[in-house]
């Protein structure tokens, strides 16, 4: 299996390849050169499996043998998911008959992006150590310094996939008193040698205006070897993908249905997705399109709705305003301007609705350069349009919907205290509440009936644990009698959390040069010589 980028202009990468260089030289996205299927006898095969079974056998359509031997995967994979508080990594939570919640923060930071993360980290480790032992003795030591902005999430658990790794160091800046107080502490609590946290005077914007900055800096770049963990690397969409195998198995574990009987067929899987980079959401896709019997994946996004407004409009185009654009919500994970993932939906929505004469490969170039057009006129303009057929392709498989602050509040409360007394109360943070107020606002839209009087089922995917977003949980339930956030929400891993000690760089402002300064500084402080 190879990859390619999104515009066309690099093909044949490995699966390490693309993995460890994050971005195409084009500044395109990876993606398989093809999108494997699953064996004929899957679902009777793989019903019983547990999530790291399951993630052997899915990772391995993806990457050959003889890029990581399946004992080697293996390994890996139990590794990674070691680290998570629940027995079956993602569980499924049962609301009331025909909606469910998968319940994807059990990883060390109590956020989705563990699932990838963890799994990452090992295979930078597992990259890195097998180059080095190739190396003659005395030979150079491959190394990789991973730098990133955050405003939150993404740090830290990037922080955790990371923390102890051989021959990786990370450094994470952030805007200084503009994170959360529990993910700061989560984030400068670590105090492994190889985590660096550098509290950045300014905003989002200017920690990742200097990360591509140093990205840039090819001086820097090759002295340092620097990587990326964002969410446009494949291997995170890839690991993604297990947790949509895992949750279809489940539930027909609950309902007691043989996968493989005519009864699984009548059901619809529809997936509710809080959508930020489109990653998540993603991952359902190459499931959907790798054979899963999926009916609908819907983009759940807050005010910050550029993909809602595309299947509206067929115009993709960034919002302006304040902010650069960016409307601060009560999701803050999902508070983005563009979408970077949705490039490479865009690719196959190029190839699938495109020119059709000529051969696969010329398709595929074809559909590179399509892109590419689209991509510099976003940057040109804030804005492309597509075909009407592109938006009808999409439309298929998709569905999208726009939830406010107002609506997410109120999905905390109704899901705490609900009306139905055959639905056991819930406690939602508030991007899990996009999605929850998605799939319900799209139950009524649709007239759906929901099994087992009707054949839809919706799994929302829950992104993050209540506590981690303590502000917006008790400001939607305080109201309610009895509610007490501590004894209710706070898992006992947060207990202290703040009170703990920490390690953190305060940089006074946000130059490029002050910052390469620092990191270098505190490279010679870890060890290392460049
Ligand atoms: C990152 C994140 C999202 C958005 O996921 P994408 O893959 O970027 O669409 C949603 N919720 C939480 C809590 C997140 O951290």
């Amino acid at each position: 299996m190879f990859y390619r980028s999104t515009r066309g202009q690099a093909k044949n990468y490995t699966f390490e390849e693309a993995v460890m260089t994050g971005l195409g030289p084009d500044g395109g996205l990876f993606i398989p050169q093809e999108i494997p299927s699953l064996p004929t006898n899957w679902r009777q095969a793989w019903s019983q499996y547990s999530f790291q079974q399951l993630a052997v056998e899915i990772l391995s359509l993806y990457i050959d043998d003889s890029q990581i031997p399946r004992a080697d995967l293996t390994k890996l994979v139990e590794s990674s998911y070691s680290t998570f508080r629940a027995e079956d990594v993602t569980p499924l939570f049962k609301v009331r008959d025909g909606l469910y919640i998968l319940e994807l923060f059990h990883g060390p930071t109590f956020a989705f992006k563990d699932v990838a993360l963890q799994f990452v980290g090992n295979l930078f480790e597992y990259f890195l150590e097998r180059k080095n032992s190739k190396e003659p003795a005395g030979g150079q030591t491959h190394r990789l310094t991973v730098v990133g902005a955050t405003s939150g999430d993404t740090g830290s658990a990037a922080i955790y996939g990371l923390r102890g790794k051989k021959n990786v160091s990370v450094f994470i800046l952030h805007p200084n008193g503009r994170v959360s107080p529990i993910q700061e502490a989560q984030m400068t609590t670590v105090l492994d040698k190889n985590v660096h946290n550098l509290s950045v005077e300014g905003t989002f914007d200017d920690c990742q205006d200097i990360v591509k900055n140093l990205f840039g800096n090819k001086e820097f770049n090759t002295r340092h070897h620097l990587g990326a963990v964002n969410s446009i690397n494949w291997a995170r969409i890839l690991a993604q993908t297990v947790y949509y195998f895992q949750a279809y198995f489940s539930l027909l574990r609950s309902l007691n249905i043989d996968p493989a009987s005519a009864e699984a067929d009548k059901i619809n899987f529809d997936f509710s997705v809080p959508t930020g980079n489109f990653g998540d959401v993603l991952a359902g896709y190459y499931a959907y399109r790798m054979g899963l019997p999926t009916n609908k994946l819907l983009i759940a996004t807050n005010e910050n709705d550029i993909l809602y407004r595309f299947f509206a409009s067929q115009a993709y185009e960034k919002q302006t305003g304040e902010d650069g654009g960016v409307k601060a919500t009560l999701s803050p994970a999902m508070d983005i301007l563009v979408s970077s993932n949705f490039e490479r939906l865009l690719w196959y929505l190029a190839r699938e609705t495109g020119p059709s004469e000529g051969n696969a490969e010329e398709l595929c170039d074809k559909a590179g350069q399509t892109v590419n057009g689209w991509m510099k006129e976003l940057k040109e303009e804030g804005v492309f349009r597509v075909a009407d057929k592109a938006v009808l392709k999409a439309r298929e498989i998709f569905d999208a919907a726009r939830v406010t602050d107002v609506e997410t509040s109120a999905a905390i409360r109704a899901f705490y205290e609900p009306k139905n007394t055959a639905q056991t109360p819930y406690v939602l943070d508030p991007h899990t509440a996009v999605g929850v107020a998605a799939a319900e606002e799209y139950i009524q839209r649709e007239n759906l009936k929901t099994y087992p009087s009707g054949p839809d089922v919706l799994i929302c995917l829950a992104t993050a644990h209540p506590a981690k977003f303590s502000e917006a949980v008790e400001n939607s339930l305080n109201s309610v009698a009895g509610f007490n956030f501590e004894k209710d929400v706070l898992p006992t891993e947060f207990h202290g959390l703040l009170n703990k000690e920490r390690r953190v760089t305060h940089v006074e402002r946000a130059d490029p040069q002050l910052i390469i300064q620092v990191i270098e500084k505190e490279l010679r402080e870890e060890g290392i010589s460049f």
